[in-house]
């Protein structure tokens, strides 16, 4: 087993930051900001993550 295995990030594709934490390509951080202060991006990004795992 690598470190790499362990630790992989994934870039976030809406701040290009790496995080260990995302769901649908968005960070933990921008899915917060995107809950408070960008309500029409979230709506995006829930559409995407419906999408991804096929519920509703
Ligand atoms: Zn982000």
């Amino acid at each position: 087993m690598t470190e790499d295995a362990i630790a992989q990030t994934h870039t976030c594709t809406r701040c290009a930051q790496e995080s260990l934490l995302s769901v649908v390509g968005r960070c933990a951080t921008c899915i917060a900001d995107m809950g408070l202060r960008h309500p029409d991006e979230y709506q995006v990004w829930k559409a995407d993550l419906n999408a991804e795992f096929g519920r509703r």
